[in-house]
Formats: C-alpha cells, structure tokens, sequence
C-alpha cells in the first residue's frame, strides 16, 4: 500500500482498532450461530449435548452489547465482551471463554490501537488463564488443543493462526479426555472431535476473516 493510500483511508496499517475487534466478534457471532447444531452434535457425542446452544446464546448477547454501546479501545471491546459470556453462558465454556476474552482485553490495556504481535502476546496470556482455570494442558481433548497453537502461530499471521487451530481440533479425535464432561467417558471418548476445540477453530477463523 503507497503512503498515500493510507493517509486517503485514514487508517495505520497493521495497527487494529475497536471496530476492528467488534467485527471479529460479530463474524464470530455469525459462525456460532450457523454451526450451532455441529457443535452441539458434537457435544452430544461425548458431552451433554448443549455446546452450540449456549455458545450460541452467548455470542448473541455479546453482539447485542457491543452494538448498543461499542466501546472505544480493543481492550474495552474484549473485556466487555468476556464479561457478557461469563454472565449469559452456563457450563463449562462459559466462563473459559469469558476469562479468554477478560483476560486478552485486559493485557491490552488501554491502548486505542494493537499491532497483531501485541494481540498475540496478549491472546497467549489470555489462553494461560484459561488453563489455569480449567486445570487443563494441550492433549488433555479441550478447547486449548486448537488455542494454544492458534496464539504461537498468530505471532507469524492470521491465517497461520487459523490452520494452526484448525488442525488443533482436528488433532482432538484420536485423544482421550481428561478435562470437563468428556472426561467421565475415559476411553469412550476416542474417536469424537472435542466441542470445544471446534468452536475455537470457528473463532480463530473469524478472526483470520475480518483480518483479510
Ligand atoms: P459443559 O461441558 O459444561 O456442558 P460446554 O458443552 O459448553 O460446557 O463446553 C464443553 C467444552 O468446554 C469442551 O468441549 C472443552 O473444549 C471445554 N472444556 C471443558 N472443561 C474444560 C477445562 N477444564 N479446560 C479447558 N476446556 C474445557
Ligand atoms: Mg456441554
């Protein structure tokens, strides 16, 4: 892009504002909502069968918020956010994702705008706290099985973040569970892909959407 460009469209490039990360959160409101059954199928399998339906329930509010009073700084736009999942969705990924977003908002601060480096530094701090709240570590079969790569690779790009989670959730079949409800199954739970970790991927993916 020539410096002219960018001056014309009045927008630093490779910084990312408010907007920007309230349109991650709509696309991803998007894609909950149209692989809502997927992710419930998935849960019935080796949950209780309501992923998708309260994801689903939780991005919609997420939107519904950011829309009536979007607030002006990326920190703000996640943490608002993390906060409106904590209080609409039940079970376990309520409050995993909502301490995801809490926590990634809160490691920006206050900044009005991030680089993608900065994000990533503070999306790994944010997907710590979900394993220190969970208990959980990469192959124990939940959603950190596609957010921890996701983090790493989103240092190089987006799209490297997507695949990285893609193939995360992808990598959950084959695992046994060891953490949540999955878990209760032991080896019966071989075979299924993880929930969560399939709604990951569908975040990472919107992400790498509105990033272009
Ligand atoms: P619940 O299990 O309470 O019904 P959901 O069905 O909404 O909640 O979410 C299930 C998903 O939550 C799982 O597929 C898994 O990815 C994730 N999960 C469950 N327990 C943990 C944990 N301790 N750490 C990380 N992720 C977890
Ligand atoms: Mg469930």
């Amino acid at each position: 892009m020539s410096e002219v460009t960018e001056v014309i469209e009045g927008n630093e490039p490779g910084r990312f504002d408010a907007a920007f990360f309230q349109r991650w959160l709509s696309v991803a409101a998007s894609a909950v909502d149209r692989e809502a059954d997927r992710l419930t199928e998935l849960d019935s399998a080796i949950g209780d069968a309501d992923h998708g339906s309260n994801l689903k329930r939780g991005f919609a509010a997420v939107t519904d918020v950011l829309e009536k009073e979007p607030p002006a700084t990326p920190g703000a736009v996640l943490t608002t956010a993390g906060r409106q999942l904590i209080s609409t969705v039940g079970g376990a990924s309520g409050p995993l994702y909502g301490t995801l977003l809490r926590r990634t908002g809160k490691a920006l601060g206050d900044a009005g705008t991030v680089t993608r480096e900065t994000f990533a530094d503070a999306l790994a701090a944010g997907v710590a706290a979900v394993a220190q709240l969970g208990g959980a570590q990469v192959g124990d079969k939940t959603m950190l099985d596609a957010l921890v790569p996701a983090a790493e690779a989103l240092r190089e790009s987006f799209a490297a973040a997507r695949t990285a989670a893609e193939e995360g959730a992808l990598a959950t079949v084959p695992l046994r569970a060891r953490k949540g409800r999955a878990s209760y199954l032991g080896e019966r739970s071989i075979g299924h892909q993880d929930p969560g970790a399939t709604s990951s991927a569908l975040l990472i993916a919107a992400l790498a959407e509105v990033a272009g």
